[in-house]
């Protein structure tokens, strides 16, 4: 069947590394089973079926998907505490790219309401995509330092921000290497007390923005009660789409705020930054809501913190030094052997709060008690070896 040995050879060195995969945050058996049936037998896979533009425009476009993308952002909306029917938003693909659509449409929101464009704030341990993004964008950015829980730190943030122009902050929720949550209630006391001319805050939730709100940490990522304009999360990390994809979730507020390229071609209406979208994604979205349902995200999430629990546990056990935020699925420790960081494909980060050299372990879906039981029982002998 496959044309080439090199693709033989390609797929057995997936296989052979997919459950020691445990240093990035890749959800490795995705949850779509029976999507791939599905779409060969109904014969979908021989046409090619693209999304453009706003899927809440009831104008479609030939050939697409987006009354399902829609359903899909109104169905996920509620666990992100937006009020029903103020929610917008649209099928990404990655986190990455929600981070993008959030933060041009919070500085475009800022500049039409203040006539100024903002200063970005991010915490110096957000992920990197966010001031990469800015640089992209042209625009003014602060990296605020972090505190010893990864967060952002809010003294910091209090000495940088500028009053007299309008602030756009980026909000960690899930840092990248601590798997830490910036404090937006402390954020949001700053804000009231120093009083930017302009305010907008997007979330960055791509990695536990997924799975927090099925945990009793789900207030953490609602939108009513902590006070964000919008939030993207990926959709290959928890939610266990196969590709990289994801969600962006706001307002019609924010989305009303833009000013649309007017696209005669496009019905010009064309509020994102991307043309075409993946069709495809929407409909992977749909089948987990259907086929895997809420219920089963919960327990897949409850799962992840039991597990994140009895890594740490068997860290301590060790005496080896090993640190987790109680509501995050990140594991941090002092770095260990080389051949042990290849063979789990461990992060690496820098961390002096935590004596400097340190990897992490990010317990997916797949990183389950026997995964574990290995990786620690490599840890014991590289320990040994080195005595
Ligand atoms: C993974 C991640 C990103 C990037 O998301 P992609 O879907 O890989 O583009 C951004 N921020 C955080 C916190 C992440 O964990």
């Amino acid at each position: 069947m496959l044309p080439e040995q090199k693709l033989v050879d390609l797929i057995k060195k997936i296989y052979s590394r997919v459950d020691t995969n445990i240093g990035y945050p890749v959800c490795q058996y995705p949850n779509i089973a029976g999507f791939g049936e599905w779409y060969a037998k109904t014969g979908l896979c021989d046409i090619a079926i693209n999304n453009v533009g706003n899927p809440f425009d009831d104008e479609q476009f030939i050939l697409n998907s987006t009354a399902i993308e829609k359903e899909v952002i109104e169905s996920f909306a509620p666990l992100y505490g937006v009020p029903k029917g103020k929610e917008w938003g649209f099928v990404t693909n990655s986190g990455t790219d929600g981070n993008m659509h959030g933060i041009y449409f919070g500085a475009k929101k800022l500049q039409k309401e203040t006539g100024m464009l903002p200063i970005v704030y991010i915490s110096k341990e957000a992920h990197y995509s966010a001031s990469r993004i800015c640089d992209v964008q042209n625009l003014e950015t602060r990296m605020i330092d972090f505190d010893k829980n990864g967060s952002m730190d809010v003294e910091d943030l209090r000495k940088n921000l500028v009053p007299s122009r309008p602030a756009l902050i980026v909000v960690a929720i899930g840092s990248t290497f601590m798997g830490a949550v910036d404090n937006l209630q402390e954020i949001n006391k700053v804000l009231e007390e120093v009083k930017p001319v302009g305010v907008y805050k997007h979330v960055d939730g791509a990695l536990i923005g997924g799975y927090l709100p099925f945990t009793k940490y789900k207030d953490l990522v609602n939108m009513e009660k902590q006070g964000f304009d919008s939030i993207a999360i990926s959709g290959h990390k928890f939610f266990g789409v196969d590709e990289p994809s994801g969600l962006f979730i706001s307002t019609k507020e924010v989305i009303e705020a833009q000013t649309a390229a007017k696209v005669e071609y496009l019905n010009n209406d064309m509020p994102l930054i991307s043309c075409s979208r993946n069709g495809l994604t929407p409909l992977k979205f749909y089948w987990i809501m259907k086929y895997v349902g809420f219920d089963n995200l919960k327990k897949e999430a409850e799962a992840l913190l039991e597990n994140t629990e009895y890594l740490q546990k068997r860290f301590d056990e060790l005496n080896y030094p090993a640190w987790h935020m109680k509501y995050s699925n990140t594991v941090f420790f002092k770095r260990p052997a080389e051949w042990i960081r290849k063979k789990y494909a461990l992060a690496n980060g820098f961390i002096p709060f935590y004596g400097g050299e340190l990897s992490h372990i990010v317990v997916m879906q797949h990183v389950k008690k026997n995964i574990i039981d290995e990786f620690i029982d490599d840890l014991i002998k590289s320990l040994e070896e080195s005595k």
